[in-house]
């Protein structure tokens, strides 16, 4: 380690400090919110506990959660087991395939996430450090697209880990993704089949209106999990979260939704263009952070959107940049407007179809 980086290194310890305390603090006063909803719904005769026979949902969940065998639940058990992570299901949110309680298979709580990962890939804490996104994989790698021939399609131009400070107000930022600007109302395609797992309406983020997709190993025959977001739209998808959508099902029309380079001032200047970004882990289970419904995968990394191109590992950051620049052109499979794919057989298409020159 060298100087410049141990002197970073001494500035970024208080910082963690002070982004682990806010965590932990937001966590219980999450836990304690969700611990009184359920005992509302569950209360039944409304002495301010749940009785066995009032829990209508698994028997064996009551008994694990009733800590002192009194046959109640009181909130104070009801916020224990929260802030443990393992809250039960509402009945409104049955488990789903034997997922954590009310959550989407593979969701996890914010526990269950490193710091740096937390820090590095969810980006919201003021308190995080820039560095922790260069850890996490968002820097350059020098890889770009290549189409095939004879078919126009819509090209980068933003590419992915460019320095964003002057778009964000001057807080030093990288872009987490890359941008493909097109005509409003141009369909935006999901890349791979896989299945929704956040819808934002984004009226105060940088992103507007947007959604998040999570693809298994099968969705893209990579040895990965994968998510793939999609910022900017027009108007805000149909797909439901959960739902399921095919590889090149069209999710929405191509805008300019979000904030733009100032801060609270909603942008007509900024031309229409998708924002799309890649995370990927070897761990299928992710946490969403519920203030901006941001997904974090457990264990996870940014990657170079092209990388995801290359149908082969790797995939991480630093041994993408190394690779020699012959093997930087990525040659990017894609859809046409007729719904055919080049190559055929692909299980993975670049997010705007391409046309026959
Ligand atoms: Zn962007």
């Amino acid at each position: 380690m060298d100087i410049k980086y141990s002197y970073a290194f001494s500035l970024l310890v208080p910082a963690l400090l002070a982004s682990l305390l806010l965590l932990v603090q937001s966590t219980r006063a999450e836990a304690q919110d969700r611990a009184a909803i359920v005992l509302g719904k569950n209360d039944a005769d409304g002495d301010g506990r749940i009785a066995r026979d009032e829990w209508k949902q698994n028997k064996s969940q009551f008994d694990a959660m009733d800590l002192n065998k009194d046959g109640y639940l009181s909130l104070d058990e009801l916020r224990a087991r929260f802030a443990s992570g393992k809250g039960p299901s509402s009945p409104a949110n049955p488990p789903v395939d034997g997922a954590a309680a009310g959550r989407m298979p593979g969701e996890v709580g914010r526990g269950a996430l490193d710091d740096e990962t937390f820090c590095g890939v969810g980006r919201f804490l003021k308190e995080c450090p820039v560095e922790s996104s260069f850890q996490r994989g968002l820097v350059e790698t020098g890889l770009r697209p290549r189409f095939p021939d004879g078919l126009r399609c819509r090209d980068i131009d933003e590419h992915y880990a460019i320095d964003y400070t002057g778009n964000r107000g001057g807080k030093e930022s990288y872009h987490g993704g890359i941008d493909m600007p097109a005509p409003f109302g141009t369909p935006i395609l999901a890349v791979a089949a896989g299945t929704v797992v956040t819808k934002t309406v984004g009226e105060n983020s940088w992103r507007g209106k947007e959604i998040i997709i999570r693809h298994s190993p099968e969705d893209t025959g990579l040895p990965m999990w994968i998510y793939t977001q999609y910022a900017h739209f027009d108007a805000m998808p149909a797909v439901e979260v959960g739902g399921r959508v095919k590889m090149g099902q069209e999710l929405g029309p191509t805008g300019n939704s979000g904030q733009g380079k100032t801060p609270g001032v909603q942008s007509n200047k900024r031309r229409p263009a998708i924002h799309f970004a890649v995370w990927y882990s070897t761990q299928p289970q992710y946490a969403i952070a519920s203030n901006q419904l941001k997904v974090i995968p457990v264990d996870g990394w940014w990657m170079d959107p092209n990388a995801l191109y290359r149908g082969k590992p790797p995939f991480d950051t630093a041994t993408l940049k190394a690779l020699p620049e012959a093997e930087k052109k990525v040659s990017i499979p894609v859809m046409l407007e007729d719904g055919t794919t080049e190559p055929a057989g692909t299980k993975v298409v670049w997010p705007y179809a391409c046309e026959k020159r």
